[in-house]
């Protein structure tokens, strides 16, 4: 089965960018429940990113998340 990484945000200035899991996201809403901004939500069954350009990358939600399916990445 092909694996959906999608890119959720993504800071020039940081060089950061926040991906999601859909597999391996168990719809616990965790993410949403730390993010400072309120921008995760569940939505057809995933969690969608309300919008990208408020992300401050802090990454509070990846720490949420218990299985990993958010994830802060360093810009190559
Ligand atoms: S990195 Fe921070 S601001 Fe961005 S979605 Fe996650 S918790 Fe919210
Ligand atoms: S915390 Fe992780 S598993 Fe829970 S809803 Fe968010 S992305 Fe999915």
């Amino acid at each position: 089965m092909q694996r959906e990484i999608v890119v959720f945000a993504e800071s020039e200035r940081l060089k950061k960018v926040l991906v999601y899991d859909k597999e391996l996201c168990g719809l616990c809403e965790a993410c949403g429940a730390v993010c400072p901004k309120g921008l995760l939500i569940v939505r057809d069954h995933q969690i969608v990113i309300t919008d990208p350009n408020e992300c401050i990358m802090c990454g509070f939600c990846a720490t949420a998340c218990p299985v990993g399916a958010l994830r802060i990445e360093e810009r190559s």
